[in-house]
This record gives structure tokens, sequence and C-alpha cells, in this order.
């Protein structure tokens, strides 16, 4: 958008369609309770004391056309910061329930999430604009509606890259330091400490959860559910006639897909979602609540970054897949009063199976250079890469991006493509060398290991010669699919550290780099190498508690 046509957040237009289209809470007043038959609470944020933006997303501000509030733009800071309602806005908490870990919770809604309201953004669309730490609301149950920087910063951040990696999520414009202290516990060790307060504006097409359904259906609230869904479908799925008798299978299949796709990006770019609960689960298969979160540093299907899971790892990188559909069957009962339909729900769930097998296959073709995975030496070598790469610590990332270096074009071309012999065996040592920065502690690698990577490069090299795409190309193709840059979790807590002192330049050095992350930015090697040996236990680098 042209800087002419760029607005102050404040001058933007305002709606809150859900406050203008469905029932809302009679009970005016904030306090904790339980509700039936609306959809949201109207509730303001709770001023804070001297707010400070230190955050702000170039990007996604000039995509929705807005201006850096400045100093001659003190009013949008109060908007960001929750000081200030504008006149038009009609701010509200949403409702939704949902399953925690795999039981049903009940009410748990927008505890610390304000929507202001929705902006039509020239031709980028609608989008609903939330405060997350903005106070207390009608569902923050004992909660103080609050968020920490540490917390919020890991939002901030990881939002933002996550949409410059290709991957769906939600949208981070601001981050804003409120000027009054939080008390938390971080080590859940009885010993909570005062930590500064700080607000994300979050932006979205749509916060609506899964969560949002399931409380309707659990509290056999139909004409509502019916209602919410037909909003869904006309709101964002318009290719679905809502008279059609089919329109809420055909909702389903939409989510199934979108949801499906989202979980093989993750897997992917090797995010670990971490609380994969269905009230943070969007309707439009966007990351959504980032909380304790972490990026695969060594392959490892087992591993969660967060502590509460530690034990029964429900949320583990590996699982997600099989979670993204537990939570979505939970979705598909929600819907049953609505379909009433064994059996369509199961084609939505067959959907999903689908969507995922094939996204994923694709995807792991990509990150491999090969032209597809299904034949059955492919998917052979694809298998036995991923047990290969659990049998040491290495580095998901790097590995994958120095792959995308490998050379085949200069093999002999007289040599039969069955020919194993000498050349192979000889460039896997070349090979071992080329990933060798993906190794945590090489001096593991024995003779027996070593073996198996030769074996294995040599199968790898024989595929793509057969291929047949000249190396450059290949190469190309691989480093669009295998980023170089994602937001380790070591230096997320590296920009923390920081932004503790008052310095924010490590923050926006993040930020500035993760908006290219498949690119080889020759100055930000660092930023690229793997986790440092001091940062293996540390928290908030090693694992993460859901404090925050
Ligand atoms: P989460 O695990 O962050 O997705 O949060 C689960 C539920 O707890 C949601 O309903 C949140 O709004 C609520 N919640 C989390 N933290 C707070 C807080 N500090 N104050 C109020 N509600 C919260
Ligand atoms: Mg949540």
């Amino acid at each position: 958008m042209s800087p002419l046509n760029l607005k102050k957040l404040s001058e933007l237009p305002w709606e809150s369609r859900l406050v203008d289209r469905f029932p809302g809470d009679p009970e005016k007043r904030n306090f904790t309770r339980q509700v039936q038959n609306i959809t949201y609470s109207e509730v303001s944020p709770t001023a804070v004391g001297s707010p400070k933006l230190i955050g702000w997303s170039e990007a996604l501000a000039s995509y929705l056309g807005i201006l850096c509030p400045t100093s001659d733009d003190l009013l949008s800071l109060e908007v960001l910061s929750g000081n200030r309602i504008l006149p038009t806005m009609r701010p509200y908490a949403a409702r939704y329930g949902g399953h925690q870990f795999g039981h049903w919770a009940g009410q748990l809604g927008d505890g610390r999430a304000i929507t202001l309201g929705e902006s039509l953004c020239g031709a980028s669309g609608r989008f609903e604009f939330q405060l997350k730490g903005a106070g207390p609301t009608p569902y923050s149950r004992r909660g103080d509606g609050r968020a920490v920087l540490r917390s919020s910063l890991r939002e901030f951040l990881c939002s933002e890259a996550m949409h410059f990696l290709g991957v769906p999520t939600t949208r981070a414009l601001s981050l804003v330091l409120t000027g009054n202290s939080v008390m938390r516990d971080l080590f859940y060790d009885g010993h909570p400490k005062p930590e500064p307060g700080a607000i994300v504006c979050r932006v979205s097409p749509s916060f609506l959860r899964f969560g949002h359904f399931e409380i309707l259906a659990a509290q056999g609230e139909v004409s509502l559910l019916k209602r919410l869904a037909q909003f869904l479908i006309e709101d964002h799925y318009p290719q679905i006639q809502v008279n059609d008798p089919d329109a809420f299978g055909k909702l389903l299949d939409e989510i199934a897909r979108s949801t499906a796709e989202m979980v093989a990006h993750w897997m992917r770019v090797g995010f670990v979602h971490g609380v994969m609960n269905t009230d943070n689960m969007s309707v439009l298969g966007l990351t959504i609540d980032y909380g304790p979160y972490g990026w695969l540093e060594s392959y490892d299907p087992q591993w969660t970054p967060n502590t509460t899971d530690a034990e029964r790892r429900r949320y583990r990188y590996g699982n997600q897949p099989d979670i993204a559909l537990w939570n979505f069957m939970r979705l598909c009962e929600s819907f049953f009063p609505l379909i009433q339909d064994e059996a369509r729900l199961h084609r939505s769930i067959q959907v999903y199976k689908e969507t995922f097998e094939k996204s994923h296959a694709q995807m792991t073709a990509q990150k491999l250079g090969l032209s597809e995975v299904k034949s059955s030496e492919n998917e052979k070598i694809a298998d036995d890469l991923f047990q290969l790469l659990q049998s040491s610590e290495i580095d998901y990332t790097i590995f994958f991006r120095s792959l995308c270096d490998w050379k085949v074009d200069s093999q002999p071309a007289d040599r039969s493509p069955d020919d194993q012999s000498l050349v192979d065996g000889d460039r896997s040592e070349e090979f071992l060398r080329l990933v060798s920065a993906a190794f945590y502690s090489p001096e593991t690698l024995g003779a027996d290991l070593r073996g198996q990577w030769a074996s294995w490069s040599n199968r790898y090299t024989h595929q793509i010669r057969r291929d047949g795409i000249l190396d450059a190309e290949r190469s190309g193709r691989m480093k669009a699919a295998n980023p170089k840059y994602v937001l380790r979790n070591y230096l997320a807590q590296n920009a923390i550290t920081a932004a503790d002192q008052g310095d924010f330049s490590v923050m926006e050095r993040l930020l500035r780099v993760l908006k290219t992350p498949y690119d080889d930015l020759p100055h930000e090697e660092d930023l690229a190498a793997r986790r440092p040996e001091w940062a293996r236990h540390v928290p908030g680098c090693s694992a993460l508690s859901c404090s925050s």
C-alpha cells in the first residue's frame, strides 16, 4: 500500500459484527461468571500505567494500511495499550469452551484477550484486532487478565516469523510494555515474582476457535450453534451456499483441510505448538495462541517444549498430526446436532486424513528435493532418513538446509545409475562433511552409524540423480521449503533477556531477519547456528512452563 493511503489506527473504521448480530451477555459488570445462550460479553480493557510501544510489525502494518503511532499519534498508542476505546468500538470477550489435555474443561473464553473490533483494511480485507493481556474479563476465572513481557514478546515475534515461513497464522501488530508489573510463578514452585507486563495487539480475519462451537453444543444451545456456523460460512467460506443441505458438512471439510495443511507446515518447519487444546485451534486453520511453543533443535519426534506436558508428552512434535485429528473429531461431535449423520462426519474426518497425508508427503518431497515421495523407494528414503536423524543429536533445520547444497551434477555421467560402488562410497564422507554443522556431538558417530549414513547418502544421491533435475534448480526449490532461520528457543530467550534490560535491538534484529527466513544472509550467520551448549538446560531455552 502506498504511504499516502496509510491511516492512523485511530482513524480506521470499526465495527463488531458479533455484537451486532449475536446475543450478548445481559450482565455488563465485569466479574467472573458462567454464562449461557450468548456468544460474547461486552468488556473494556483496564487502563495501564505508562504504556510504551516497543514492538511494531511494519510488514503487517503496511499490509493493513496502518501508520506506526509516533509522538504525534498518542491516541493510537492509547488504543494499543487498552487505555482508550474509540467511540465506534464495542469491545468484547468471546465465550468458548474446550478440551484441555484430552478432557472437557467446560467454559473457558477470552480470559485476557479483548477484541477491540473489526476493521475493513482496504483491499487486504476485514480483520479482527484483539488485545492480549488487556485486563480481566468475565472469562478470566482465577487469572488476572494480564500477560508478561517474555510471553508477549514470544507471541509477537513468532506470529510474524510463522507468517514469513508461509505457515498459516494469526498475526501480531504491536507489542506494548504496560509500565505495570504482573505477579507470576515462573517455575510453579510457590515463589511468584513481579515481572513487566505487556500487551500484544493480535490481528486475524477471525479468532473463532473449535471451542466456540464446542461450548454451544455442550450446553445444548443448538440454534446459536447453527447461527454461528452460518456466520462462519458467510464470512469465510463464500464458496459454500448457506442454504445447501450439506453446508455444515462442507464447512467441516474446509476446516479439516486447512487444519491438516497447517499441521503439515508445522512439521515441515519443526514447530511444536505445545498446548494443542481445542480452545487453541482456529476454525480457519491458523496457528493461534502462542504459549510454551518451541522449535525442534535436534530432530526428536518425542520432544515437547511444554514442561506441564513433560510426563505424558501429549503435544510432542511427532504427535501433532494425530492430536489435530483428535481435536477435529471433537469439533465434528459438536456439529452433530446440525448434521445428524455420522457417515457424513466420517467423510470430513477422512478429508483431514487425506489432506494431511498428501500435504505432508509433498512437503517431505520438497524438503528432500525429490520429485515425489509417493514411490516406494522415495518413501523408504524419507523414512530411513527420519530414523537416522534420531540416531544422534542432529539439528533439524541445519540438516535440511545443508542438504540443499548437495551436488550431484558432477557425478561421472557414464556410470550406470545402479553402480553404487567406489565413487558413491567415497562421497559419503563428503556428504557427512556437508551436513556436519547439524551434528551436536559428532564424536558419537561411530563406524556403524557412519556406515548407515554412507548407505543412505548413496541411495539418496542415486535417487536425485535419477530425477535428473540440475543441482541449481533443485537447490533453489529445496531452499524454498527448508528455512535457514527459525525462531530458535534460545534466540527468543536472548531477545527477552535483552528486553528485560530495556534493550529491544535483539528483538528488532530477529524480526528483521525472520522476515526472509529462506534467504542466505551473509551477516546473520550466527542466527542460523546450532543451539549453543549453554542453552541446553536453561529455562526458556530448553523448556517452558505455561506461566505467562
Ligand atoms: P491458554 O492455555 O493460554 O490457551 O489459556 C487457557 C484459558 O485460560 C483461556 O480461557 C485463557 O483466556 C485463560 N487464561 C490464561 N491466562 C490467563 C490470565 N492471566 N488471566 C485470565 N485468563 C487467562
Ligand atoms: Mg488459549
